[in-house]
């Protein structure tokens, strides 16, 4: 097995990718990149992990913890120790290129069942241990790291059982550790979706998107994953809390909601009741359209959003930036489709694309594709055609797999999200923008991909070369200030990828004390050791 630090930070299936034809020229055009420097091995991490610190757990512990789940259970080499310490977020990247692991867990510990779990946190509370539970480990803010070192409780090799498919109610109840291949496949095969596609898909799980609080890409339709949750089984230091799957209740606060998004702080959410839909891929109908600009895009994307009919699932809009680089990419620059839109007014620079897919009944895919054609007509939408949303589905998961190469030759690479009300939409796109090509040789693209009546998130995607020698600082400062000018253009501090620790410095001016205060009350009742991932994670102490 592969021990470096590349086995850890590389994407999913670890694949050795080269960045494609496209890529390579856009490389070149905006950074003045020559051939040779693609040759290039920046902060490769190709060295066997080493870690600096031996496990902090004494003997007498560990060995209370192997009583309860069996020895083979409880691992502290340096490899099982290194690859739970991070998760993706760009900062983590860095320094696993870099060989520097500050605070690793003490041990990582795969429990078997839900009773385990009990006895580990029993036994963390007794002895005042750190306790992490992690999934996938696809967290892009921090939020599985052990600043305090204790337990990286990995819930993805025993828990991850799909428990009961319940057609009657159109549920599903399923373990945390769940990755979204297999639930997927597993529905579709009884004729079912989980309807829950983030772009990690591949290698995030359940209980990582509910502890998040995430939202997939057919969103629109589907809705983020807390209005996908029925109900939750959560083991916490204080007791077990379980909700019922009841379609709807008027018992006092939504408790789903308490750890929807708790991210690990308040317990181990051992079982999830999704809500499911009937899979007919079949019936699917698509539409792409091209805008003259972005002002006009959003305009048709309220105007569909608001029009009292119901919703496309998946909803997505390029600002001007990324079309450009989409149609750049993909060759179309120049062929005769382009020379024809140009001619019509659809110019490079300005003109924007929006990509629809509507699932369900056919009857209604069908009715709503063609309201949605008209309304977007209305706002100067050209309709061009089906093909270019089937392509982009195809390898809907693929600019994930892009970071790394993008790295190895000293791109920083990174994707910073939100949400916003229309009414504030393009004020924010427009500063929020600037402020990031403030810095020297910057590409800057944005998208929308999560929509609403009330307004929509939205997605940066900014690549640069690294300040080589200094990258982590450079990039930190550059994060820093981009939050801050989110913040102050009234975006919300995360829209699906939660907080972790990397916008925890925000959450107070963006909550409230008091609302702080409530967070922080119900932590000190579930969790009043605070054991449960702690060190800022939200905010909290
Ligand atoms: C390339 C890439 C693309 C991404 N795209 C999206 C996207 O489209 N949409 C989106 O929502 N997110 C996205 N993310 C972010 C990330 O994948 C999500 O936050 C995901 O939900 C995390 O799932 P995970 O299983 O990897 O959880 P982890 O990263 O292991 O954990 C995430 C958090 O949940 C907690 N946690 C995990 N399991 C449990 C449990 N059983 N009980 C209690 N707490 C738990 C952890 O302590 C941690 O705080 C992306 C990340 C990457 C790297």
């Amino acid at each position: 097995m592969e021990t470096t630090y590349r086995s850890i930070f590389k994407w999913g299936d670890k694949r050795e990718e080269k960045p494609e034809k496209g890529i390579i020229a856009l490389v070149k055009e905006q950074f003045g990149y020559t051939d040779a420097d693609f040759d290039k091995k920046v902060l490769y991490g190709d060295r066997e992990v080493r870690l600096e610190q031996k496990s902090k757990i004494p003997a007498a512990i560990r060995q209370r913890f192997e009583n309860i789940t069996g020895s083979e259970n409880v691992r502290s080499d340096d490899y099982s120790r290194a690859s739970h310490a991070f998760g993706k977020f760009y900062g983590d990247l860095l320094y696993l290129r870099k060989g520097e692991i500050a605070t690793p867990p003490d041990l990582v510990i795969t429990p078997r069942t839900e009773k385990e779990i009990e006895q580990i946190l029993t036994l963390c509370q007794q002895e005042n241990i750190a306790i992490t539970p992690v999934g996938g480990l696809s967290s892009v803010t921090r939020g599985v790291e052990t600043p305090n070192g204790g337990i990286s409780l990995d819930l993805t090799k025993y828990l991850s059982k799909i428990l009961k498919v319940n057609t009657d109610n159109s549920t599903v109840r399923v373990q945390p550790g769940v990755y979204g291949p297999p639930l997927e496949k597993y529905l579709n095969d009884r004729g079912y979706t989980c309807g829950h596609f983030p772009q990690s898909f591949e290698y995030s799980t359940v209980g990582g998107w509910v502890a998040a609080r995430g939202a997939g890409q057919a969103s629109t339709g589907y809705g983020k994953i807390e209005d996908l949750v029925l109900a939750l089984r959560v083991i916490t230091p204080a007791g077990i809390i379980e909700t019922k799957d009841f379609p709807a209740t008027a018992e006092a606060w939504d408790l789903n909601k308490i750890f929807i998004g708790s991210e690990g702080t308040l317990g181990v959410i051992t079982s999830v009741t999704l809500k499911i839909r009937k899979y007919r891929p079949e019936n699917r109908a698509f539409a792409s359209f091209l805008f003259k600009d972005f002002a006009s895009a959003t305009h048709a994307m309220r105007q569909i959003m608001q029009a009292g009919t119901s919703f496309s699932h998946l909803f997505r809009l390029s600002d001007p930036v990324e079309t450009a680089t989409a149609f750049k990419i993909k060759g179309f620059d120049n062929s005769l489709s382009d020379r024809f839109l140009k001619m019509k007014g659809y110019r490079p620079g300005e003109r924007c694309l929006m990509f629809v897919s509507i699932e369900g009944d056919k009857d209604y895919t069908h009715l709503l594709k063609k309201k949605i054609k008209k309304i977007a007509r209305q706002s100067g939408g050209f309709y061009s055609g089906e093909k270019p949303v089937k392509e982009w589905l195809k390898q809907r998961y693929e600019s994930a797999y892009l970071r790394d190469p993008l790295m190895d030759i000293g791109i920083m690479t990174d994707t910073v999200e939100t949400s916003v009300s229309w009414d504030n939409l393009l004020i924010l796109w427009t500063n929020v923008r600037n402020y990031l090509e403030s810095r020297e040789k910057v590409h800057v693209m944005a998208h929308i991909s999560h929509v609403y009546e009330n307004g929509a998130n939205l997605y940066f995607t900014f690549l640069s070369p690294m300040k080589q020698g200094d990258e982590i600082a450079d990039y930190l400062d550059y994060h820093r200030e981009l939050i801050d000018a989110i913040h102050a253009n009234g975006g919300s501090l995360s829209h699906h990828h939660g907080i972790g620790r990397v916008l925890a410095p925000w959450m107070e001016k963006e909550m409230g004390k008091t609302a702080m205060g409530l967070l922080q009350a119900t932590k000190d009742y579930l969790d009043p050791k605070g054991i449960m991932n702690p060190g800022n994670t939200l905010g909290l102490r």
